[in-house]
């Protein structure tokens, strides 16, 4: 069973944060969130502590403490999304989950045994964890995940169900990761998502590429990583050209690892952005 526990990053230029979180996250399975409230879910803590960085909390460790007192807090104090990450590459390189300066108090569990995980995990795209390849040619994300909960809130959900990327009309959508397409749906009027192709992955997870114009493999197909799988549009419920990607990880809604209904997760720690 996974380790509970969560980093938590500021809101303000979160997928800076979190892109900086890249390594730590594939090493450690583990994901990130920018609402202090959903990480006082888990019992351990990560928290990118930079100035001003939780404006509504002030000091967020303080606030964390106080609201979460058996959850385990391990504070990194940075000021750039640079120093973030080489402070967790530092900690994958070591194999040492949490930093040095958390005081394990009597009531944790015996979380500090991390010696289970990848020993060498400098090149994240060779230790065999699930993740996402950047899945257009535009690594641009649109609109993140859980963004405008006002918006999403009509469809009975608690904010945008997946990240929207960047890819004009008829670009090339590529597989995120290895699987076996297990849904294609070829009517662009349908469903809310249009043309579309579903895969299903390793370990449960599952990955939607919605509103396309055309769909370039069938069900059954086994897919590898990066292959094309469509040419992007706008179809079903969608404004101009762009791809929403879904990840689901099977079970996740019932562990009440992700506030979505069926099994929505957020995509964003396992995508790999493209080398500029
Ligand atoms: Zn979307």
């Amino acid at each position: 069973m996974a380790e509970s526990h969560i980093i938590l990053l500021p809101q303000a230029d979160y997928f800076q944060w979190v892109r900086a979180t890249r390594a730590y996250v594939l090493a450690f399975g583990v994901n990130t969130t920018p609402d202090p409230v959903k990480a006082g879910e888990f019992m351990n803590i990560t928290v990118g502590i930079s100035p001003n960085g939780y404006p509504e909390q002030g000091d967020i460790e303080a606030w964390l403490k106080a609201r979460f007192a058996s959850a385990r807090i391990d504070p990194v104090r940075i000021n750039f999304p640079e120093e973030l990450e080489s402070t967790l590459q530092a900690r994958v390189a070591s194999g040492e989950r949490y930093g040095a300066a958390v005081v394990t108090s009597s009531t944790t569990t015996s979380t500090t045994t991390t010696s289970t995980t990848t020993s060498t995990t400098s090149t994240p795209a060779d230790d065999g964890a699930f993740k996402l390849y950047w899945p257009t040619d535009y690594a641009v994300i649109t609109q993140a995940f859980g963004a405008n909960p006002e918006i999403y809130s009509k469809w009975g959900l608690p904010g945008h169900e997946g990240v929207d990327i960047r890819a004009p009309m008829n670009t090339n959508i590529y597989g995120g990761y290895e699987g076996t397409v297990f849904a294609v749906e070829n009517n662009p009027d349908v469903h809310p998502y249009g043309k579309h192709v579903r895969i299903l992955h390793k370990d449960g997870y599952r990955t939607v590429y919605a509103h396309l114009a055309q769909t370039l493999v069938q069900v059954g197909e086994k897919v590898k990583a990066k292959q094309m799988i469509g040419k992007a549009d706008s179809t079903g419920n969608s404004t101009g050209s762009h791809l929403h990607l879904t990840l689901k990880k099977d079970g996740a809604t019932a562990r009440k690892e992700t506030k979505f209904l069926g099994d929505v997760i957020d995509p964003t720690p396992f995508l790999i952005y493209p080398d500029k």
